[in-house]
């Protein structure tokens, strides 16, 4: 393991979002670990999507040798983006005269600079300065695999993938992905969000490497196309370093602080509680909450369900109003086998208990390693974002999930989400996909023990970082 003199720091810029903070604070540790000093400079903007500072204070208070510095910033001023991901990626261009500020401030003590996949316009406040920089993709290998040979693939196909929804793209490295499964942002590949996220990605490679929050085992095909220069023909890619799984550790607040859902866990048979639960931002409409809910009761199984107010309701934080939402007398009747939180659970705590037997996720990368790390098998029903992709990775390359049916279409049907819960919960193909979910549990806390490949591969990236020095 390579040991650093704690002397000048590595400053962590995280883009919005709990999705990409988390990853960095576990970033940090790492760092931390080697004895080096780390600073989180995280965007304080009033747009949607920004962790507040009240968060961040939290944050700090929990992880105490961790330095966060938070970087006020005026509004982007574009709130009527459709995709969250344009909105992000604007604030992050109109942060850039207060990050350049803070650097400048803290030269000549900053040892490098680690920027978010949605930070890439900082490359040019570090190059100006001198910092060194890199990235760090909080999403699967696969996708940046994808993205990166996106330059090449696109003129061969129709101008959107709307036009092809069933037909089997290809790629180097990742199983083929139905192009209604790519991701969101690239389905239309002359619009200016395409264009942008290519863009974004693209100039990742002017970086001095790019870790990722995976790890080889996992996604060993997709490492092998990258490193073999599939992903980018006649242009060179910088080292890739898979350092992860990067995950929230399995107890986030002290006892003191235990959450009502984990009180009740524990009051569960092991194994027996399906967890619903989807990303930070997640929403279904009345209807769909509604069949959700007689699936949940149908299934005759126990759950621990995450419900907040449909994307009609004015606010994400708001508490839902379960009476009015679920269908009468469900919580009633489901009083013995079910448990409601309202709008926010500690998933990783929750994961990790031995009551959970399985979690229906939105698939969003953090929660995907989660369920991993944790050795729970899941039900995929993909949102947002890029979470189509990886769904598709989850089921038929890592063969950690099922698929849910219908989550194209308006509804998902309550007999839909009974089948998936009975199938992963009390069934003999339940029963195979947890072996071969505690198989990839085993193989992620092997790959970040002493000497194994996540390991080594964050000391080749320090070995880089010390390159810098001379
Ligand atoms: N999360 C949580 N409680 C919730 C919902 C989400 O702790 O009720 C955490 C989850 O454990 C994960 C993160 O929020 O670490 C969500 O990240 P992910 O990449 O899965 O999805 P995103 O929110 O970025 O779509």
């Amino acid at each position: 393991m390579a040991v650093m003199a704690a002397q000048k720091s590595v400053i962590l810029y995280p883009s919005l979002g709990v999705g990409h903070l988390n990853p960095m604070v576990e970033l940090a540790k790492l760092f931390l670990r080697r004895g080096l000093a780390v600073v989180i400079a995280v965007v304080d903007s009033p747009d949607k999507d920004s962790v507040s500072a009240d968060a961040i204070a939290r944050l700090a208070a929990a992880n105490p040798d961790i330095a966060f510095r938070l970087l006020p910033v005026p509004s982007c001023g574009r709130e009527d983006y459709p995709h969250a991901v344009m909105r992000i990626m604007d604030v992050m261009r109109v942060a850039n005269p207060a990050l350049r500020e803070f650097l400048m401030g803290a030269l000549p003590d900053v040892e490098a600079l680690v920027l978010d996949m949605f930070c890439a316009d900082a490359l040019d406040v570090a190059a100006e300065l001198g910092i060194p920089s890199y990235f760090f993709f909080a999403s699967a290998l696969s996708y940046l695999a994808i993205m990166l040979r996106l330059p090449e693939y696109y003129p061969t196909v129709p101008s959107s993938f709307k036009d092809m929804p069933e037909t089997a793209l290809h790629f180097p490295g990742v199983p083929p992905i139905r192009a209604l499964d790519m991701a969101a942002t690239l389905q239309d590949r002359d619009s200016d969000m395409a264009k942008a996220r290519l863009a974004q990605c693209t100039r990742m490679l002017e970086a001095r490497g790019i870790l990722v929050n995976s790890f080889d085992w996992l996604e060993s095909r997709a490492l092998e196309a990258l490193r073999c220069g599939l992903c980018t023909p006649g242009r060179s890619t910088p080292p890739v370093h898979c350092i992860g799984p990067l995950v929230l550790p399995g107890n986030t607040g002290g006892i003191s602080e235990r959450h009502a859902c984990l009180e009740w866990l524990d009051t569960q048979p092991d194994r027996s509680v399906v967890f619903l639960s989807f990303g930070s931002l997640g929403r279904f409409s009345t209807a769909q909450l509604r069949e959700m809910a007689r699936g949940l009761e149908n299934s005759g199984q126990r759950f621990l369900w995450v419900v907040r107010n449909p994307p009609e309701h004015q606010s994400n934080s708001a508490e839902p109003d379960l009476g009015s939402l679920l269908p009468e007398g469900f919580l009633e009747r489901t009083r013995e086998r079910g448990f409601v939180v309202k709008n926010w659970a500690p998933q990783s705590e929750v994961l990790r208990h031995p009551s959970i037997g399985g979690f229906a996720t939105h698939c969003g990368w953090n929660s995907a390693l989660e369920g991993i790390a944790s050795g729970v098998p899941m039900i995929c029903w993909p949102l947002y974002a890029e979470q189509r992709m990886n769904k598709v990775l989850m089921v038929e390359e890592m063969k950690v999930g099922v698929a849910m049916e219908g989550y194209e279409e308006e509804l998902v049907k309550a007999e839909e989400v009974e089948t998936k819960v009975r199938l992963v919960m009390a069934s003999d193909e339940g029963e195979e996909l947890r072996q071969k979910v505690m198989v990839a549990k085993e193989m992620a806390v092997d790959a970040l023990k002493t000497g194994a490949s996540s390991d080594v591969a964050f000391d080749e990236f320090l070995t880089d970082l010390q390159k810098n020095r001379t």
